[in-house]
């Protein structure tokens, strides 16, 4: 099995990503988030806000899926500009992006393909009872349309100034073409975007002022430098709107591909927006008199490329078992090893064995006394270190013990997931500890050390 055949079935069986409608036989280019999956994909929306939030000048939006379709005339998604050219395969019928053939040849059968046409990757759907073109309109493609289109509302309401910067995270629809790779391509996504309104004449310093941080921020949760880099799109590749693209790219097992976009999308939206709805988007320099359309700044990733990366880069397999004391197995063990920030559970709970009434009940007390602070599970089925291993598998990153010394003194064992190491600490400082812990305090020196 390959790497990315392993992490499937891993998300499968611990709860983080499912195909969905399974039952039903599934449905091409769409999956469900887990329990462990939602915990995931939280944290790393919240790591994005804490980190643009950190910045000036930034606020939100939370615009709906649902615009009105002149909004994607303007924009042009429903013209050449947001269409896939296709070919299909006069053998074996399937179809493909033009890009991914060669020679004109099926790249499953052989057989030889169409002519490319145009496929448009707008979702449509009708509103209201009556199906026809005046009712009909599209999931949205992007997040940043409706932060473009509420520019002036933004920009009245909070008296802001140039420039500024607004965040959205929310669902964005492409009827891909050919969804692969797991979760990397899908039809139904999240997408974390910001949209920075500045002065033509700052467009390029922003740019690679944004550019910086968002590369620093896959380094700050962990991702290796020699599995990230950044292209820079050469004209004939961008997007319609772009006269400047980044593209930062992971290192996947598949290959190197884009998770995050950054655009210097120019006046572009503003200035079309304008165009199509007769409203002027225009901004008025109150000190300089001048009155012109902003230049827009794009940084846009998207939540599940991004997990993907961070899943492929927390995976690791250890033949024989972690733990050297042990007689060494032919077992393979799994680790996930996320950052703090990002692991879905950051405790586990476990009394030391099940059939002890008093040692459940602690146990189960002390879970009790964390689960409002951090993501607890309490686990207590099969023996120690199997449930070690299982909360490794997932990432968990303190496994607090409770065992018949806990009945004597109210202390308990915390063994860290990277180091392996334990320390023993009493129940009325545990969560202080744990919070030591994931703020990245040096594990031994928070406990007495448990030889
Ligand atoms: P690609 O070339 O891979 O189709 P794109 O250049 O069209 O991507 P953008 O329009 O720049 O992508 O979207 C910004 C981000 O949104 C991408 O970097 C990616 O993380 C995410 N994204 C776009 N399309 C998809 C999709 N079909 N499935 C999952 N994520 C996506």
């Amino acid at each position: 099995m390959d790497k990315t055949q392993k992490i499937i079935s891993l998300c499968k069986r611990r709860g983080f990503i499912f195909p969905s409608s399974e039952i039903y036989g599934g449905f091409g280019g769409v999956y469900d988030f887990g329990p462990l999956g939602v915990e995931l994909k939280k944290n790393i929306k919240n790591a994005w806000l804490r980190a643009m939030t950190a910045e000036e000048n930034i606020v939100p939006l939370d615009s709906a899926i649902l615009m009105n379709s002149k909004v994607w005339q303007a924009s042009g998604h429903l013209t050449a500009g947001f269409s896939d050219e296709l070919v299909e395969c006069k053998s074996c019928h399937k179809r493909f992006k033009l890009d991914e053939i060669k020679r004109n040849k099926c790249p499953e059968c052989g057989g030889l393909v169409t002519k490319p046409r145009k496929f448009n990757l707008m979702m449509k759907t009708f509103i209201g009872p009556v199906e026809n073109e005046t009712t009909t309109t599209y999931l949205r493609a992007e997040t940043c349309q409706g932060i473009f289109v509420n520019f002036l509302n933004i920009l009245n309401s909070m008296r802001l100034k140039i420039p500024f910067g607004v965040i959205q995270i929310g669902k964005s629809f492409r009827n891909e073409v050919n969804p692969k790779n797991f979760i990397f391509r899908t039809r139904e996504f999240e997408q974390m975007e910001m949209e920075w309104f500045c002065s033509p004449k700052e467009a390029n310093r922003f740019f690679d002022f944004w550019a910086e941080k968002r590369i620093k921020w896959y380094f700050d949760l962990g991702i290796k430098k020699e599995n990230l880099r950044v292209r820079e799109v050469p004209e004939e590749e961008r997007a319609h709107y772009a006269q400047r693209q980044i593209d930062i790219e992971y290192h996947f097992p598949f290959g190197w591909k884009e998770i995050e976009g950054i655009h210097n999308r120019g006046d572009f939206d503003l200035s079309n927006h304008t165009k199509h709805s007769g409203e002027d988007l225009k901004y008025f320099d109150e000190e300089t008199k001048d009155k012109y359309f902003p230049y827009i700044i794009e940084t846009s990733a998207g939540v599940e490329r991004s997990l993907f990366a961070f899943l492929c880069e927390a995976y690791q397999e250890i033949k024989g078992g972690r733990t050297k004391t042990t007689k060494p197995t032919k077992e393979v063990e799994i680790l996930l090893k996320f950052h703090k920030t990002l692991a879905p559970i950051k405790v586990a709970v476990l009394p030391l064995v099940r059939n002890k009434p008093e040692l459940a009940k602690r146990a189960k007390e002390v879970y009790q006394m964390l689960k409002p602070n951090f993501t607890c599970q309490y686990d207590e089925l099969g023996s120690i270190g199997r449930r070690y291993r299982r909360g490794d598998e997932v990432g968990v990153i303190a496994s607090v013990t409770c065992d018949f010394q806990t009945l004597e003194d109210n202390t308990v064992t915390i063994r860290e997931r990277d180091s392996m190491k334990q320390i023993r600490v009493e129940i009325s400082k545990l969560k202080e500890v744990i919070q030591k812990i994931l703020a990245g305090e040096e594990f031994l020196k928070l406990g007495k050390i448990v030889k």
